[in-house]
């Protein structure tokens, strides 16, 4: 018989592990009451790190350009076991600032981009107007970001879905309540009452939900997760409008970032907010993404307005994911953060190195899943 995984959760994280488990030849088996319904269903899908770059996270910016680099192959393999789209686009990346100290603020950053050695090039409003006509000509600057890609994340994550569940892995819809057993933890047991053994590798990748299972490894609840909440809105070109930005655009405008995503099937997304305070679309949050967006790409007020969602995304105390085994047969993947998306590539091919005892990324040790309960780190394999 193959080996077995089994993975709690299917956002992108446990859907792209599931996958690169049957690739490394395991029999899979993913859990999750409804797929795809946590933050990957609301995320903009940009595969960004360069234009993503934040000052003094040189870690996580290592994970954010070696899971970029692991993308494009991914995306070839996914194809190979399903026909459906995953919106995968390479036509790079323009970030454009508003006014004088939205300039300023750019001119920072290349300096930080060319010092983390980033391919970005400035360009002059006229060379950026001819790359995207509907940018508004009075923006301050602008950068193009060549290496900076995108994906359409529910399309992606179906299409995930589609090919591990056509290559045999069994789905049990149900919520995993509680991990039993020690080290190693033999048990799953279900909302349903369901128990479900488990000898084989255990993979925890239930997002935020990850932090609310039981198990020996957190009677003092060490993932420490809290929800980040993104406002995010969809508008549909019209068919005489398209294509009205054919590269992610992403802005400041008065030092307030907005990004604009055209996707395959001509609409865009709009995005995002970043706030702590409650999981419904925040209509002030709405309403200066729109104008924001309308600012950089004044056509954005012709188009149709499709929908605004808000969704919760895995935040850690520092940022960096909870990524690691934590027992002999458990690994903990979770706490993505702002990054998830670009991040999944990266998070399930190292799941599968975890288990098979392959050397990791250097950068995997600062995501030790235990870091924020200290009495529990020397528990670590
Ligand atoms: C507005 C917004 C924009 C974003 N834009 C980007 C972007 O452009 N690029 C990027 O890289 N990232 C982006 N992100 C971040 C990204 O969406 C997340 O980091 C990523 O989706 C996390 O994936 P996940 O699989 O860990 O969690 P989720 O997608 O939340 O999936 C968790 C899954 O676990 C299941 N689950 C929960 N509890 C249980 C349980 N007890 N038993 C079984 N299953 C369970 C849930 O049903 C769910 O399906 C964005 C996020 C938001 C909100």
């Amino acid at each position: 018989m193959n080996d077995q995984a089994i993975v709690i959760g299917g956002g992108i994280i446990g859907l792209s592990t599931c996958f690169e488990y049957q690739e490394a030849g395991f029999q899979v088996t993913l859990i999750d009451r409804d797929p795809i319904s946590g933050a990957t269903q609301h995320a903009g899908g940009m595969l960004a790190p360069m234009s993503e770059v934040q000052y003094q996270q040189s870690e996580l910016q290592g994970l954010m350009k070696a899971s970029a680099r692991l993308y494009p192959d991914l995306i070839r393999r996914v194809r190979r076991h399903t026909d459906l789209p995953t919106g995968y686009r390479t036509n790079g990346t323009l970030l454009v600032g508003a006014d004088r100290a939205d300039a300023t603020h750019l001119g920072n950053l290349l300096r930080h981009m060319e010092f983390e050695d980033a391919a970005v090039d400035p360009l002059t409003i006229r060379e950026a107007r001819a790359l995207e006509p509907a940018l508004s000509p009075r923006i301050s600057k602008a950068l193009s970001i060549e290496g900076d890609h995108q994906l359409d994340p529910r399309l992606f994550a179906r299409a995930l879905l589609d090919a591990v569940i056509s290559r045999g892995a069994e789905l049990i819809q149900d919520s995993v309540l509680s991990i039993d057993g020690h080290n190693p933890c033999r048990t799953l047991t279900l909302a349903s009452g369901v128990r479900v053994a488990s000898k084989s590798t255990v993979v925890l990748a239930a997002g935020l939900g990850a932090a609310k299972i039981p198990g020996w490894f957190s009677a003092k609840n060490p993932l420490n997760l809290r929800p980040v909440y993104g406002d995010i809105m969809r508008v549909r070109v019209p068919e005489s409008m398209q294509p009205l930005i054919s590269k992610v655009v992403r802005g400041f405008v008065e030092d307030r970032p907005v990004y604009l995503i055209p996707r395959e099937d001509g609409s865009l997304t709009i995005g995002a907010s970043s706030r702590e305070d409650s999981p419904q679309p925040r209509t002030g949050a709405i309403h200066d993404l729109l104008r924001d967006a309308i600012r950089l790409v004044p056509g954005i007020a012709d188009t149709e307005f499709m929908e605004a969602t808000c969704g919760a995304r895995p935040g850690t105390p520092d940022d960096m994911p909870y990524l690691g085994r934590v027992g002999s047969n458990l690994i903990i993947s979770t706490g993505y953060f702002r990054h998830g998306i670009l991040l999944a590539a990266l998070a399930a091919k190292t799941a599968v190195d975890l288990t098979l005892e392959k050397q990791t990324l250097t950068y995997i040790n600062a995501c030790n899943p235990l870091r924020h309960a200290p009495e529990f780190s020397r528990m670590t394999p």
